[in-house]
């Protein structure tokens, strides 16, 4: 079993329109722009970047929005729901802020004794906010304050027709089962950073979900350090898994693998971090490029859609 996993380190989804895009994820949930790239592997696409005010593993949601992009359609084989932490009694709170909005489908329910408040993206993308006796310092420079500001990620939901194979998988990755109800297993690693939980909900007659708009694309998983990487690369391969070489995207190291269950995994490093390449205070401002793009500034600066 590893034990250098430690939680996770983003969660990557594809959205339509990058303006609401930015909008929904500064204006209405808070949360801080802490990068603005492009896709590395498709750079007239946009890889926009929101969490705390470091961009700190375990608070980030990132994007790939593709104008007028189709929606995906939800189903197995994906994370279902991305859930933030938010500190407890402020569920009343966050579900009249997201009215305010006019935000979709806004519902509460109770998981495992925690409550949430379940709405939706501006693509149909399921998110729940939880409250967590989480200690994670928010960010407050978008009109969120303090005391009920997103703490970061709390968990990944995965819909899958059979648990069996992923939750072996999670074990071997550090995980333990914490909790079961119903349909609904809860693993989380210990030692981990606070975005340490992964659910796995079985549906056993649902039909396969078709990627597009609103869907997840990836989570990743969170390691220290380039050498811990290796280290979980080597015993992926050993045991079996079809994992990539380790590739640079610039603010972390990543590695791949499709699961049992069809979600797709990276492994990702907490080094450099976003501030490898601008300054703390002005994160996410300006329009970065990876060495290998930067001769395409020009065209990809008119060809952008403006985020405000
Ligand atoms: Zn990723």
């Amino acid at each position: 079993m590893l034990t250098q996993i430690k939680g996770l380190h983003h969660v990557t989804s594809l959205a339509s329109s990058a303006r609401e895009n930015n909008g929904f994820f500064t204006n209405v949930l808070g949360l801080r722009r802490v990068k603005k790239t492009v896709n590395f592997d498709a750079p007239d696409v946009y890889h926009l970047y929101y969490g705390d005010e470091a961009g700190t593993p375990g608070t980030v949601m990132t994007y790939f929005p593709f104008p007028h992009a189709a929606r995906g359609r939800p189903g197995t084989g994906e994370v279902g729901i991305t859930a933030f932490a938010i500190p407890k009694g402020t569920a009343n709170a966050w579900a009249e802020r997201l009215a305010t909005f006019d935000v979709a489908r806004i519902s509460r329910d109770t998981r495992f004794g925690e409550t949430r408040v379940l709405f939706d993206g501006p693509d149909g993308d399921r998110f729940a906010l939880v409250e967590t006796d989480d200690t994670r310092a928010p960010w407050t420079g978008n009109g969120v304050s303090a005391d009920m500001g997103i703490r970061g990620i709390h968990s990944a939901d995965m819909r899958l027709r059979d648990e069996g194979a992923t939750a072996e998988l999670l074990k071997f990755m550090g995980y333990e089962v914490a909790e079961k109800k119903d349909n609904i297993t809860r693993l989380i690693v210990p030692g981990g950073n606070a975005a340490n939980t992964i659910d796995l909900e079985t549906l056993p007659g649902a039909s396969h979900a078709a990627q597009g708009a609103g869907s997840v694309h990836h989570i990743a998983f969170a390691v220290e350090n380039r050498a811990r990487q290796l280290e979980v690369r080597e015993a992926l391969l050993d045991t079996g898994w079809q994992v990539t070489p380790v590739i640079d995207r610039d603010y972390f190291w990543a590695i791949y693998f499709r699961t049992p269950g069809g979600v797709l995994f990276e492994i990702a490093t907490n080094e450099p971090g976003f501030d490898r390449d601008e300054d703390t205070r002005h994160l996410g401002e300006a329009l970065k490029l990876p060495s290998q793009h930067e001769h395409l500034r020009a065209a990809l600066e008119k060809r952008l859609e403006p985020l405000a």
